[in-house]
């Protein structure tokens, strides 16, 4: 097994706030890091010791830039399989190019779920006008390529709906998923070595607003079969790396898979303060070829994200938020991603604490992001 050591240097395909803070892991661990992207001045350019600019379907340039390092990971999806075959033909890629060509296309992935044995969210390909018919309504469609936090979704309550929505989208390869009146949405992040070794962080419990996750709080109930399912999806697409698995939890508590993300995800941010190991040192070392460590909580934890939405407008300028008043509750860490421009849904930082119970955090979290608002 190839072990990618401290002073090696990790190439990062993305460049957003993913990247920026397994970069931060990396370098504390005496990595060295190159991003790619197609922005300059990015989150995780500030944090990487080298920040080369080019297109993700440039693949020529995407093979130099996978050339000049020690392994491959990505933080960004959507990165086209000549591309990724193109880092695989020079180097070490984790987790690999066919993991993220599975998961980037809802059909794909959830074909592949239901296909293993998984239980998958009810769900049909939409190959024409047809194929709304006799569906179970209300439901969810959604595009199978390119969506995220909600972007190319839309609920629909009935086939005319369903039949109207997918026309004006201009009929993109789609799929048709029951809409689910879930109690909870949980996630559970979970990490495989390279030595096939798997380490979970729980279960995660999520709020969304406006199909973005707003809260996560964490150790949550349901651990045993939410990690029992993560395990299966991990070891059946032979990841290297992590993976996140985002489920809904039906009424009777049966849980079904909605995503798979296969790179840190969002709602396993509060591991930074609450665990031994971050998701995103786990990252590099299930990426590096390390043994995994110990995902133990030190407290129950919880995270607020902070979207552009939070920056006051002064006189048509983006103002500041009032750091000072949210940070009055000596628990709350403040994470920044260094973005310029606070634009409304976009992910600018995060805010975490620690308390007694994870209900305790979230309470602590909420109020203090209420009060950067304070003037
Ligand atoms: P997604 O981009 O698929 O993760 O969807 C974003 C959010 O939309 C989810 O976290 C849910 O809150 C909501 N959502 C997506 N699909 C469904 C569904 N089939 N039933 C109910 N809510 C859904």
């Amino acid at each position: 097994m190839k072990q990618i050591l401290p002073g090696a240097r990790i190439g990062i395909l993305g460049s957003g706030q993913l990247g920026r803070m397994t970069a931060i892991a990396a370098r504390s661990m005496g990595y060295r890091v190159t991003t790619y992207s197609p922005d300059q001045d990015s989150p995780t350019g500030h944090i990487a010791d080298i920040e080369l600019t080019g297109d993700y379907d440039d693949v020529d340039a995407v093979r130099a830039f996978a050339s000049s390092v020690d392994v491959v990971t990505f933080e960004f999806e959507n990165v086209s399989a000549a591309a990724a075959a193109a880092c695989e033909a020079v180097t070490l890629v984790r987790p690999a190019g066919r993991v993220l060509h599975t998961t980037q296309n809802r059909l794909r992935e959830k074909t592949w779920l239901r296909n293993h044995g998984i239980p998958v969210t009810p769900f049909r390909e939409v190959v024409g006008p047809e194929s709304f018919i006799g569906a179970p309504y209300p439901a969810v469609l959604k595009t199978a390529g390119f969506g995220y936090d909600g972007k190319g979704q839309a609920k629909v309550i009935g086939p005319g709906q369903a039949l109207t929505a997918w026309a004006d989208a201009g009929c993109p390869p789609s799929i048709l998923e029951a809409f689910i009146p879930f109690q909870r949405e949980v996630s559970v992040v979970a990490a495989r070595g390279a030595d096939g070794t798997f380490a979970h962080f729980g279960v995660i419990e999520n709020a969304h607003r406006n199909h973005i996750l707003d809260v996560s709080k964490a150790p949550a109930s349901g651990a045993a079969r939410a990690a029992e399912i993560a395990r299966a999806v991990l070891e059946g697409l032979d990841v290297v790396g992590l993976l996140c698995v985002e489920f809904f939890e039906a009424a009777d508590g049966t849980l079904m898979v909605n995503e798979l993300a296969p790179r840190p995800h969002n709602s396993g941010h509060l591991t930074i303060e609450a665990c031994a190991t971050s998701q995103f040192e786990q990252h590099v070392r299930a990426v590096c070829g390390l043994p995994l460590g110990s995902t133990e909580y030190w407290r129950p934890a919880a995270m607020a994200n902070l979207l552009g939405d939070e920056w006051p407008s002064v006189h048509g300028q983006p103002g500041e938020p009032n750091w000072s008043a949210a940070l009055e509750d000596s628990r709350i860490k403040l994470h920044l991603y260094g973005k310029a421009e606070p634009r409304k849904g976009r992910k600018m930082g995060h805010l975490t604490a620690l308390a007694d119970t994870a209900e305790a955090a979230a309470e602590a979290v909420v109020a203090a992001r209420a009060r950067l608002a304070n003037s």
